[in-house]
């Protein structure tokens, strides 16, 4: 039987609006019978969505985002279908979640200066043992009135380079990578086109990302168009990588869901089956 692949996706183990148990029963319900939870930078989910798609019969595979950076860039790279109980991993972790406590302080921080307070309060309510993401700010700012949307809170504060914007090095790639592979998992590059990277950038990172021992890429995210899917596909196959799939869904009934995504091309293989 063919299985329905999402691998890609969040829970409240970082930016998602939902519990692992909850995200699961919602990829059922989206007729998802594989399904991969990877939250930003942490593993805490991991066991609660295991337990919960046994219980659902849907097939289960480790996952995580990595948040990494490369010639000062940033870049998410996916791990999926590794050991949970994996030093390399659990440990290279580590600093990327002290990092982001920083970062949020200091978010905060620039917040105050401009006048806004209670952001590090809000965000750290709101995340409880998850990681604290820039969304978690985005929510502070327009449940606070201070932006008219979420988008708008990243272009007046939390964008590259905007007012409230700290910009951190997080893990090496080629650690990072490492890290997944020394776990027995498969490092994927996620939203490939989200860089906005000129296609000679994209042509050495990817050859970077190769170089570390990087395996695949997302050729259909949940917001490819007909014409990403096409580019992505040219990147995985120059490059020799496997393809991915998955929806990067966060939160219910916003522009993502999950589970909804155009099928791989054929002409290429699925990242599956190097699990
Ligand atoms: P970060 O804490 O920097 O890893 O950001 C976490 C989340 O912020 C990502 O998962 C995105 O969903 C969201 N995000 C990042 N940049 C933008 C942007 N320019 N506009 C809207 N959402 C964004
Ligand atoms: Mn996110
Ligand atoms: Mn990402
Ligand atoms: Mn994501």
């Amino acid at each position: 039987m063919n299985l329905r692949y999402d691998l890609h996706c969040h829970s409240t183990a970082s930016d998602g609006a939902l519990t692992p148990s909850e995200l699961v029963k919602r990829a059922k319900a989206k007729n998802v019978t594989a399904l991969a939870l990877t939250d930003h930078d942490t593993l805490k989910g991991q066991q609660e969505a295991k337990i919960a798609a046994e219980n659902n019969q849907i097939n289960y595979i480790s996952g995580i985002e990595l948040s990494t950076t490369w010639e000062r860039k940033c870049f998410h790279i996916v791990g999926l279908n590794f050991d949970l109980e994996a030093v390399a991993l659990s440990s290279g972790i580590e600093k990327l979640q002290i990092q982001r406590k920083q970062r949020a302080e200091r978010i905060s921080a620039l917040l105050e200066k401009k006048g806004i307070s209670g952001a590090y309060q809000f965000v750290t309510e709101q995340a409880g043992e998850g990681m604290i993401t820039r969304s978690h700010f985005a929510d502070f700012l327009f449940q606070h009135q201070h932006v008219k949307s979420r988008q708008d809170a990243f272009d007046k504060y939390l964008g590259a380079g905007k007012s409230a914007f700290v910009n951190t090095i997080w893990a090496d790639l080629h650690d990072a990578v490492g890290w997944i592979q020394a776990a027995g998992g498969v490092a994927v590059v996620a939203h490939p086109l989200r860089y906005k990277l000129t296609a000679s950038w994209m042509r050495r990172f990817l050859a970077a990302f190769k170089e570390s021992g990087g395996q695949a890429i997302e050729v259909v995210t949940g917001r490819s168009s007909v014409e990403d899917i096409r580019v992505s596909m040219n990147y995985a196959k120059k490059f020799e990588l496997s393809a991915s799939l998955g929806s990067d869904f966060h939160v219910p009934d916003q522009w993502v869901e999950l589970g909804r995504l155009a099928p791989l091309p054929e002409n290429i293989q699925p990242v599956w089956e190097l699990f």
